[in-house]
């Protein structure tokens, strides 16, 4: 084992877990650190906190001397909790979250100082927003961005600061952030919910779109992770042979967690506790130093956030216990991806979730009702959705012979599946009054109640109905919810708008009754959504070979997938419904290509590097070990020696052929990305990364990795796959 192997391994084995300090109840320090209903009642004035829910429940303006109030409370809050600093804290089109902090302190002359935060810190601020991807929204109009505060996410200290949740827009109005677009469509899914709602409730005011993750992550001594470029610059592993033993054995999934791990899971979930993050499960996963982590769900603008808030404090806390967290969808080739499922669903003010099969008939049209809806709108959307998770390290996953594929699909499950196929055999027209009762009680009838528990549930499918919510399984683990939400929620709302238009003309233009109006509408959907419906394995080429007869997309690259974000249909969709006009879609488009770019670009410069650097050297010092052997055979054996030298004959070719083959590629790789550099269109840039440049990679790697078993472990600079999964 080379002396930096040796050293890295032997600082990870040595470590201690840390000693956790428990919550005596986590009820009690759940949400300590966050500026809710019980510390505003502390801290606000009645008007004050009245203004305030009244923002939150009715999006209304909070205004000025209202501010000052507020921010003047939450200051004293903040201060009380060990602030020093705020920053409006906010989700650029980077992926990741961004703060600039500034003191309360303030000086008023004479050597005097007070603490100071005004109504108009708390509401609006303007970061140097030159530095964020803008797509081309700030040269075309002002140079200026904006971040306004989200009422609707509350405040939190973290650390020594108070962050205050913001949106982030440019001069004129246009988005520069996730958050923008995501509660412009939680606001349209919202209006379009409520009004089909009211076809069965007139008393629904408000529909709020919940979102569930699940966080998957590998946790990685930090000293190991120093120890390889390729984690350290990528986040992943662009090369390393896989090991003897991987995850055959399944023995690491649920299995007992290991101790280091715990004690990092536990002062995670205490930091989760105190931000008001609701984290409940923790469990290994599949793969080796895989695990996840799942919240109770959330109204999904605070689930957002708060997912965002959590990948940034593992980061943080895992500082502590000289972890490295991998979020990366594939850090580790030949073993399970990490993704982050997306458990959805819509509910009503009145307690009511539209996606649960519910006990009674009249509930039940209504989450039929929602739930075909759901499945039309992913039929028609469904190369948007897509699009929405489509990512340079999610295409590992996503059509790369992992879960879940890139094909769109809806598993519903046996018995939904026959509930909707004798909906489809009602009467077209009016319904007899035998046929509705029959349908409304065999709907109640053949849903059972173990449906509710999950247990009916297919892994490869990337969009599953499991019980009371859709889970959207494609997303990738270090993916801001946000994008996909958006995409989401906007393809409902349109949905259910075009519904509601269809029953009322029955209604209206016909002299249908509701119901029946309802009904037929529902089973043309279903009649013509067939084709989004997958019950097999997502996983298997006959499903890939059928998808395509049926017409559904399947764009394996990022820079395929994308395309769709600026066709026509879907500039107007998001136009349309006021989420995003052209100019921030296309400004979207624009940034995700150019990060697809740079990120194969750096993976491109991070191997070659390792291989012309770390590889070839290596192999080169052991070729001369082996070379003197030979000739030290040679003056033993005379012209003998090619006999008793066989093995370490063939070994010098083989290296050699290895190096050649390294040289020629990464030489071939850098002449590429030459060429693709020279391209001004994006388009073809981005193509040019993923059809030319990183094609190469699994060559390279592969020359690399034969190496590696061919010289001697102790020259070896690298830490080995087998030490960076099964050190604990
Ligand atoms: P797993 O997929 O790991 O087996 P589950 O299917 O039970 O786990 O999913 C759990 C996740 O689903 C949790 O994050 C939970 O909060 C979320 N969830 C449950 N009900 C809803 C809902 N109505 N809306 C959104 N998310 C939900
Ligand atoms: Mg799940």
């Amino acid at each position: 084992m080379s002396t930096l192997r040796f050293h890295a391994i032997k600082e990870s084995l040595n470590r201690k877990p840390l000693e956790i300090k428990e919550f005596k109840r986590r009820s009690e320090a759940f949400g300590a650190n966050v500026f809710n209903q019980t510390s505003m009642r502390q801290y606000l004035t009645k008007s004050a906190l009245n203004s305030i829910t009244e923002a939150i429940e009715k999006g209304t303006k909070i205004d000025r001397v209202t501010a000052d109030h507020i921010s003047t409370g939450m200051k004293e809050w903040a201060v009380s909790k060990g602030a020093t600093h705020y920053t409006h804290w906010f989700q650029p089109l980077t992926g990741s979250t961004a703060e600039k902090h500034d003191a309360f302190f303030e000086t008023i002359g004479d050597g005097l100082s007070i603490e100071k935060f005004e109504g108009s810190q708390l509401v609006q601020q303007e970061p140097d927003a030159s530095s964020f991807p803008n797509g081309g929204i700030r040269n075309t109009f002002e140079a200026r961005g904006y971040t306004a505060w989200d009422p609707s996410s509350p405040a939190f200290v973290y650390g020594t600061t108070l962050c205050i949740p913001t949106v982030f827009v440019a001069y004129t109005g246009e988005a520069l952030d996730y958050k923008t677009p995501l509660l412009r469509a939680l606001q349209i899914v919202d209006n379009a919910a409520v009004a089909v709602c009211k076809y069965f409730d007139k008393n629904v005011k408000k529909v709020n779109a919940s979102l569930g993750w699940e966080q998957e992550y590998f946790l990685i001594d930090s000293t190991l992770v120093a120890s390889r470029p390729d984690i350290a610059l990528t986040g992943r592993t662009l090369l390393g042979h896989s090991p003897a033993k991987g995850q055959q054995l399944d023995d690491h999934y649920f299995g007992t967690i290991p101790n280091r791990a715990m004690a990092y899971m536990r002062d995670l979930e205490n930091e989760c506790m105190l931000l008001g993050i609701p984290v409940k499960t923790r469990h290994n996963e599949v793969a080796p130093n895989q695990f996840e982590l799942a919240p109770i769900f959330e109204e999904a603008n605070l689930a957002v956030d708060h997912n965002s808030l959590l990948m940034d404090v593992m980061q943080k806390v895992a500082e502590r216990h000289n972890f490295s967290v991998l979020l990366h969808e594939k850090p580790f080739a030949g073993v399970n991806g990490s993704g982050k499922h997306n458990n959805w669903s819509l509910g009503t003010d009145t307690g009511v979730n539209l996606l649960s099969p519910g006990k009674t008939p009249m509930s039940n049209l209504q989450f039929l009702t929602f739930f075909i809806n759901t499945i039309k709108a992913v039929l028609k959307y469904e190369e948007l959705l897509r699009a929405s998770i489509a990512s340079a390290s999610n295409d590992h996953r996503l059509g790369a012979n992992e879960a879940p594929p890139a094909i769109i699909s809806i598993f519903i499950g046996e018995q939904l599946t026959k509930v909707l196929e004798e909906l489809e055999t009602v009467t077209k027209g009016k319904l007899s009054p035998k046929e509705k009762t029959d349908l409304k009680l065999n709907v109640v009838g053949k849903i059972p109640e173990i449906l509710l528990d999950n247990t009916d549930r297919n892994r490869t499918s990337p969009f599953a109905f499991t019980g009371n919510k859709f889970e959207f399984r494609a997303v990738g683990s270090i993916a801001n919810c946000a994008n996909p939400m958006t995409v989401l929620n906007t393809i409902v709302a349109k949905q259910l708008i075009d519904f509601k238009v269809e029953v009322d003309k029955l209604i209206d233009g016909k002299g249908m009754k509701k119901d029946d109006a309802i009904f037929n509408v529902l089973r043309e959907y279903i009649k013509t959504s067939k084709t989004i419906l997958f019950e097999g394995n997502g996983y298997s080429e006959d499903w890939e070979k059928e998808a395509k007869k049926r017409g559904l997309s399947n764009n394996k690259t990022t820079p395929k997938a994308l395309k769709v974000k600026i066709s026509e249909s879907t500039l107007e969709l998001f136009e349309n419904l006021g989420v995003m006009n052209k100019v921030e879609s296309e400004a979207r488009y624009e940034i995700e290509m150019e990060d697809y770019v740079m990120r194969i670009q750096i993976e491109s410069r991070v191997i070659g590097d390792i291989a012309r650097n770390h590889v070839v050297p290596t192999a080169v010092r052991y070729q001369n070990i082996l070379i003197k052997n030979v000739t030290g055979l040679k003056t033993i054996y005379g012209d003998n020696f090619k006999e008793v030298a066989k093995e370490q004959l063939s070994l010098i070719e083989q290296i050699s052929k290895h190096i050649e083959a390294i040289n020629s590629l990464v030489t071939q790789m850098t002449e590429e990305r030459k060429t693709c550099n020279t391209y001004i269109d994006i388009d073809k840039k981005a193509d040019g990364y993923c059809n030319k440049v990183k094609p190469l990679f699994d060559k390279i790697r592969y020359n690399c990795d034969k190496l590696e078993l061919l010289v001697d472990d102790e020259l070896w600079p690298l830490t080995k796959y087998r030490e960076l999964l099964f050190t604990k």
